[in-house]
C-alpha cells in the first residue's frame, strides 16, 4: 500500500459500479464509499441522478469519454488515479454499470497494482441486467432462451468485428453494448450468417431513467425504426425471442412521453 510522504495517510482507489442510471440501483457499499470519498472520478455514463447523490465535500473530476470525444485518454486517467491515491486520498473511481463489464476497469487496476496502490472493486448492476429489467425483457426464459451472450458492438475500422456464428445460435439472447452506430451492420451480418430476418430486437435508450425509450422490431427493420425514433447513446440492443415478452412485461413508466 502506498502512503503519502507528507501526511502518512494511505490512499486507496475504490472502483465502484454506478449501475445503469437509477440511483436506487447503487449498492449499499457504493453509497457508503461515496459518503466518505475525498475525490470522485466519474465517466459520462454516470447519470445525473447518481451524481446528485455525491456529497458536497467530495471533489468531482469528469474523465469523459464519449465516442469520438475522449476528454481524458485512458493513460491520463490511470496516472490521475495513481497520483490522487499517492497524495493519500480516498478516491472513488465511479463507472456506469459494472466496472468489470466493458468498463476498462481491469486496465485501471493493472496500473494501480503496478504502482503498489491499494484498491477495491465494488460491482454494479450492469446495463444488460438493469436495462433489460426496466424494459421488461427477461434475458433468459425457459420457452425462449437458455443462454445469454454479452458482446460489444464497438466499431473497428467502420464495421463490427464479431464472432458471427456464435451470435446466431438458437435459444440464445444476444445483448450488444455500444452497438448503436453499428446496428445496421450487425443486423445485416447476423442475417447473412443464418439468423431469421424476423428475429425480434429491442433497442433501449437511457434504460432505468426518466428518458428511457424502448424501440422494438426485427433484424430486418430495427435499423430504420431506431433512425425514425431518433434514439441517442447510450443504447443497449437485445436480440432474441425474449424480446416478445416486452409488451406483456413492460412495467417501468418513464416520466417523459
Ligand atoms: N460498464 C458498463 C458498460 C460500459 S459500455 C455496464 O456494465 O453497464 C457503454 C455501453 O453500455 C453503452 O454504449 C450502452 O450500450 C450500455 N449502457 C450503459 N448504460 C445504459 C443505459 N442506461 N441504457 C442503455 N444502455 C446503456
Amino acid at each position: 500500500m502506498s502512503s503519502d510522504q507528507t501526511t502518512g495517510v494511505a490512499g486507496c482507489v475504490y472502483l465502484v459500479g454506478a449501475g445503469p442510471g437509477d440511483a436506487q440501483l447503487l449498492t449499499l457499499r457504493a453509497v457508503r464509499l461515496l459518503e466518505r470519498a475525498d475525490v470522485v472520478v466519474y465517466d459520462h455514463l454516470v447519470s445525473a441522478a447518481v451524481l446528485d447523490f455525491l456529497p458536497q465535500k467530495a471533489e468531482r473530476i469528469y474523465a469523459g469519454k464519449r465516442r469520438n470525444e475522449h476528454t481524458m485518454r485512458q493513460e491520463q486517467i490511470n496516472a490521475l488515479l495513481v497520483r490522487l491515491a499517492q497524495e493519500g486520498k480516498q478516491v472513488v473511481r465511479l463507472k456506469g454499470g459494472d466496472p468489470f463489464i466493458f468498463g476498462r476497469g481491469g486496465e485501471e487496476l493493472q496500473t494501480l497494482a503496478a504502482h503498489g496502490v491499494a484498491f477495491e472493486v465494488i460491482p454494479g448492476v450492469t446495463a444488460a441486467s438493469g436495462v433489460s429489467s426496466y424494459a421488461g425483457i427477461p434475458l433468459t426464459h425457459r420457452d425462449h432462451a437458455q443462454s445469454c451472450l454479452f458482446v460489444t458492438g464497438h466499431l473497428k475500422d467502420g464495421s463490427a468485428d464479431l464472432d458471427w456464428p456464435s451470435l446466431v445460435r438458437r435459444k440464445q439472447t444476444v445483448v450488444i453494448y455500444m452497438g448503436l452506430s453499428g446496428l445496421p451492420d450487425i443486423c445485416r451480418q447476423m442475417m447473412q450468417h443464418g439468423a431469421a430476418s424476423n428475429l425480434p430486437v429491442a433497442v433501449v435508450q437511457d434504460g432505468s431513467i426518466a428518458t428511457q425509450k424502448v424501440v422494438t422490431g426485427t433484424l430486418a427493420d430495427i435499423p430504420e425504426r431506431v433512425k425514425t425514433a431518433c434514439l441517442k447513446s447510450p443504447c443497449l440492443t437485445i436480440i432474441g425471442d425474449v424480446v416478445k415478452l416486452h409488451d406483456e412485461l413492460a412495467w417501468f413508466k418513464p416520466a417523459m412521453p
